[in-house]
């Protein structure tokens, strides 16, 4: 007999969102994870002995905002603070200007000239549709358009940015938009580089691209309180490398990727499933470098430092062959790199004369080099006098991200290329990819729909599909809070 009715290998958001939904749906719940601080990519820790607080992994969460499970989860009414800056992500450009996506539309539009108009054609029908666009996307592997006018919209804006002469004409304007095409981490430009640009990028005029107050962790407090509170159970500080170091369970969710679960799942795996396991594709790699700093970073162009992110990778062209070559494997000069200051946002984060920079490269996947001088001197460029305020610095190569969370394979912060084929099929083809050819097992993490970032739904998703198939379980489960919590 089953000891637990569900067991969780892994405390990223997907494996906390999975948890949270199986016990709100009534179920014994116990999580396994490597590390003695829960949370995986919402670990927000203290680095330097310094006493400051440092985003591990995210930062920036405008998925968290906008997700369906978070926005039924309620992080506002159980205490985390998203604090939205003004300029939800800034571009600067070289000769000391920068283009600003303000959360106010308007006036993004007014400052950026000739292509205000241009920029609202492309946001503005997106955002008039509620939450059409965000459910399309999360909705999982099999898209059901709840909202087909916000689908025909999305999908007419996507082919516009891909064929046709480009939409936005000015340096500025193109600059900004072709930097949040780069989240997609891939060649760029590209079908899927148009649709992570106009999820991101409407989304900064709506929700915004906030930051939680405190950090990252405070989203991972909040799921886990939700998750002790019914009785769920954590395991810390010990890695798992088998299936059968896990107690019986009727269903074993695993918050890894597609490489963890060929590991810990060795020979029962049926050959075909490994093969198609094994020809998973991971993408380009990210390198992370923290900053301890004794002074905001001094931009040079104005509206800069009162940005949450910023985006540094010259004009739209720049980025693009940046972008391309790093997918292909090649080290490029002046890579893509996003800056966050989060004190320049939420104040808590510094103490006297010291505050954290959190940022990070795309690189070539499995890329050996410290990325901290590279970083260093793009920042330097765009604010001179940044060097001087360093008082310490920790990088963490592509290469070397496996050591800390084996789900970033070779750097893969995606836990998985996201080509437009893997943007749907994560990590194999089939109607239900949460689960698995092992009976009970399923795979929870961002390697599964809808993909990377912090929303949850990859978790959620998987979660209901174990109700479903292990639990019999098909009424929709409660994740709101508890009344009276505000
Ligand atoms: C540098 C960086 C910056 C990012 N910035 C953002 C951002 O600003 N906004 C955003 O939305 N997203 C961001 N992301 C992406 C986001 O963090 C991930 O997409 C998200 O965390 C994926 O969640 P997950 O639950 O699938 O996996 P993860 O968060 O990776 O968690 C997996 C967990 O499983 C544990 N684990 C794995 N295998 C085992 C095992 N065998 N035994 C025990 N434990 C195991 C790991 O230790 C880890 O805690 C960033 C990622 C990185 C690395």
């Amino acid at each position: 007999m089953a000891s637990v009715d569900a067991v969780i290998v892994g405390t990223g958001p997907n494996g906390l969102a999975a948890a949270v939904t199986l016990a709100r749906a009534g179920l014994s719940v116990e999580l396994h994870e490597q590390h003695e601080t829960i949370g995986g990519g919402l670990r927000t820790v203290p680095l330097f002995d310094s006493g400051v607080l440092h985003d591990v992994c995210s930062a920036v969460h405008p998925m968290a905002a906008a997700s369906p499970f978070f926005r039924r989860f309620g992080l506002r009414e159980r205490g985390v603070e998203l604090l939205r800056p003004e300029i939800a992500y800034a571009h600067p450009l070289p000769g000391g200007r920068a283009a600003l996506a303000a959360t106010d539309l308007d006036r993004t539009c007014a400052g950026l000239g000739a292509d205000g108009e241009r920029w609202r054609w492309l946001m503005a029908p997106l955002l008039a549709r509620g939450h059409g666009v965000v459910d399309l996307i999360m909705s999982g592997p099999r898209p059901r358009p709840r909202d087909p006018v916000a689908a025909a919209r999305f999908a007419l804006r996507v082919l516009r940015l891909t064929a046709g002469p480009a939409p936005l004409r000015g340096r500025e304007a193109q600059a900004l938009l072709a930097g949040v095409a780069a989240h997609l981490i891939g060649p760029l430009p590209s079908t899927a580089g148009a649709g992570v640009a106009l999820l991101l990028g409407h989304l900064a005029h709506g929700t915004g691209w906030p930051l939680p107050r405190g950090g990252s962790g405070r989203i991972a407090d909040a799921l886990a309180a939700d998750i002790r509170a019914h009785g769920g159970v954590f395991h810390t500080g010990r890695r798992i490398t088998d299936l059968g170091e896990l107690p019986r369970a009727k269903a074993v969710l695993l918050d890894v990727a597609p490489k963890g679960l060929l590991a810990l799942a060795g020979d029962r795996l049926p050959r075909r499933y490994r093969r198609a396991l094994e020809r998973f594709r991971y993408g380009p790699g990210a390198a992370k470098v923290d900053f301890l700093v004794s002074d905001p970073i001094p931009w040079a162009a104005p509206g800069v430092g009162a940005a949450g992110t910023v985006h540094l990778g010259g004009t739209r062209e720049e980025v693009f062959r940046a972008e391309t070559a790093t997918a292909r494997g090649r080290r490029v000069e002046d890579p893509f790199v996003l800056v966050v200051d989060p004190a320049a946002v939420d104040p808590s984060r510094a103490l006297p004369g010291k505050r954290p920079v959190w940022a990070y490269a795309h690189v070539p996947h499995g890329d050996p080099r410290d990325p901290v001088d590279i970083v260093r001197r793009r920042i330097e460029e765009h604010a001179p006098g940044f060097t001087d305020t360093i008082i310490a610095a920790r990088g963490v190569p592509a290469a070397r991200m496996e050591d800390h969370n084996p789900n970033y394979v070779g750097g893969d912060i995606a836990a998985g290329a996201m080509s437009l084929r893997q943007a749907f099929w994560r990590p194999v083809p089939g109607l239900d990819p949460y689960r698995t050819p092992l009976p009970g097992v399923y795979l929870c993490s961002a390697s599964t729909p809808p993909g990377p970032g912090v929303h949850g739904m990859c978790g959620h998703l998987a979660a209901l599909s174990a109700l479903r198939r292990e639990f019999g379980v098909h009424a929709p489960v409660p994740l709101s809070p508890p009344a009276g919590t505000s």
